[in-house]
């Protein structure tokens, strides 16, 4: 794979400050496939320099110019989505058709939209007798997971861009390969110098610098709770502005009345894509006491349809996941979810390959809310499937954990759900099998998170207001 030796900043590749790399692993087959400069303090601060030095250019941009450089950037990023796909497929894992249509399909369709929305926002409001502007937050800095390399990349670059802020991204140490294609897509779509600056290094040296910038005016992160708490407290105690988009724990509701097949076949989907490393994954699904033998057999049937294996071969449904330490993890919870007493229907702990960081698709029946797989994050293939007697108790289940940041409700009709959906602490509920809407606010409840990404709502994050009286 082609891998700069470089950092993208002030529009052009310049050498690292530091002679520290980080290798590139094919989570399928272990194999390194590329390193990247491990960036440094020095680095961080020769990209903030460099965004706040384009930042007044930038914010006088007219809004519609700026969406106009954003629509040119999603028609680079379109052009180049083969070798974007293969990226992704090799350094996540990720089976190809996937990579294609949603690790770059989303991201497209995401730039596309603000690409709209970035030239019919209202960047000044009348209120009264005072006129409001939306001026842009600043410089930001853009922390990313490996999860969805492009797509996170995207949902804070766009807006960022729409709103007039300059930024340095500083992405997931796995999958930096997909950040550098992206910083190559921003230049070749025109985007002036040190609007963009990208960038590569580890969290606790470079994410760490990076956050704690006195030159950054708001840090927005996307990745665990954990490490969303201490980049919470740097930037308080900066008095930055913070988002935070963070783990989950979502629960998919199967009510009485529902379509059960398709509830459960949609929900194992969900959970299986991306090989169960989606921040907003169904993990946890809820069935009454009646239905429950019958939904615990069509999801141990439904798993069958995810064959592990090479991720380049069209057969292959579920890939790795990202590497030995989250390989480890999963499989050390799976032997958690046996040793409190889980009945694995599919599935287990043992790799179901010789090489390659793979976790066979697996689902737990019998789970008890107090489970530590009931309540902790995972992010792999697994599934958790939960007894409820009634509504409150499917309620009480559902919004019992710490965090808040998806879920799914599916019943006989609409507005039963609807009304389940509204006493659910968190933040997007999909209503009997509702799509991915780009334009949705996407963020969490609780300990999911600050602020919202996507549509109008994710703009937002990235405007600070002044009024003038009249
Ligand atoms: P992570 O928190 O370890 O890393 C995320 C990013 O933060 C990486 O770029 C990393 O280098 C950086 N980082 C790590 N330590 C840092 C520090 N001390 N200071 C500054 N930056 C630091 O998370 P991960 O393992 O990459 O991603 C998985 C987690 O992300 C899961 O918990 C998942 O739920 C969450 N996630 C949430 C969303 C969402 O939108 N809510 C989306 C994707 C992933």
């Amino acid at each position: 794979m082609k891998a700069h030796d470089g950092m993208y900043i002030g529009g052009a590749w310049r050498p690292a400050a530091g002679r520290d790399r980080i290798e590139v692993v094919n989570p399928a087959d272990e194999t390194v496939i590329g390193a990247v400069p491990a960036g440094t303090a020095e680095d961080v601060d020769a990209a903030v320099r460099a965004a706040r030095a384009a930042f007044p250019g930038w914010a006088a941009t007219a809004p519609a110019e700026r969406a106009a450089l954003i629509g040119a950037l999603r028609n680079v990023l379109a052009a180049r989505k083969s070798e974007i796909a293969e990226t992704i497929t090799a350094e996540l894992g990720s089976p190809l058709g996937f990579a294609e249509m949603v690790h770059v399909g989303a991201p497209l369709a995401v730039a596309s939209s603000y690409a709209e929305l970035g030239a019919s926002y209202a960047f000044e409001q009348r209120l009264g007798n005072s006129t409001v502007l939306l001026e842009p937050v600043g410089v930001v800095g853009a922390i990313t997971p490996w999860n969805y390399p492009l797509h996170q990349v995207v949902a804070k670059v766009a807006p960022a861009l729409a709103a007039g802020c300059t930024l340095v991204l500083k992405p997931a140490e796995d999958t930096p390969l997909t950040a550098q294609l992206f910083a190559e897509a921003v230049h070749e779509a025109g985007i002036p110098a040190g609007v963009f600056n990208l960038v590569t290094g580890t969290g606790p040296v470079a994410g760490q610098a990076l956050a704690a910038h006195e030159g950054v005016d708001l840090v927005s992160f996307t990745g665990s709770t954990a490490v969303g708490k201490q980049i919470g407290a740097t930037a308080g105690a900066a008095v930055k502005r913070v988002a935070l988009e963070l783990g989950g724990k979502s629960a998919n509701v199967i009510l009485p009345g529902a379509d059960l097949a398709k509830a459960v076949a949609t929900g194992v989907g969900h959970v299986m894509n991306n090989t169960g490393q989606s921040c907003n994954a169904l993990t946890r699904m809820l069935v009454h006491r009646d239905q429950y033998e019958e939904a615990v057999s069509l999801a141990a049937a439904a798993v069958a349809a995810y064959p592990t294996g090479d991720p380049t071969d069209p057969a292959t449904r579920l890939g790795p996941v990202i590497n030995a330490k989250q390989h480890q993890r999963v499989r050390g919870y799976i032997a958690k979810g046996v040793e409190e007493g889980a009945r694995l229907v599919a599935g287990g702990a043992d790799a179901p390959h010789e090489r390659g960081y793979f976790v066979a698709p697996t689902v737990f029946a019998d789970v008890t809310p107090d489970m530590t797989i009931a309540q902790e994050e995972i992010f792999g293939p697994v599934l958790s499937i939960l007894a409820y007697e009634d509504e409150e108790d499917a309620l009480r289940i559902a919004n019992g954990t710490v965090y808040g940041l998806g879920g799914a409700v599916w019943a006989a009709d609409e507005e039963t759900a609807v009304a389940f959906a509204r006493r659910m602490d968190t933040g997007q509920v999909d209503i009997n099998g509702g799509r991915f809407n780009v334009l949705a606010p996407f963020g969490g409840y609780k300990q999911s998170g600050v602020g919202r990404e996507l549509g109008p709502h994710g703009l937002a994050e990235y405007l600070q207001t002044k009024s003038l009286q009249f």
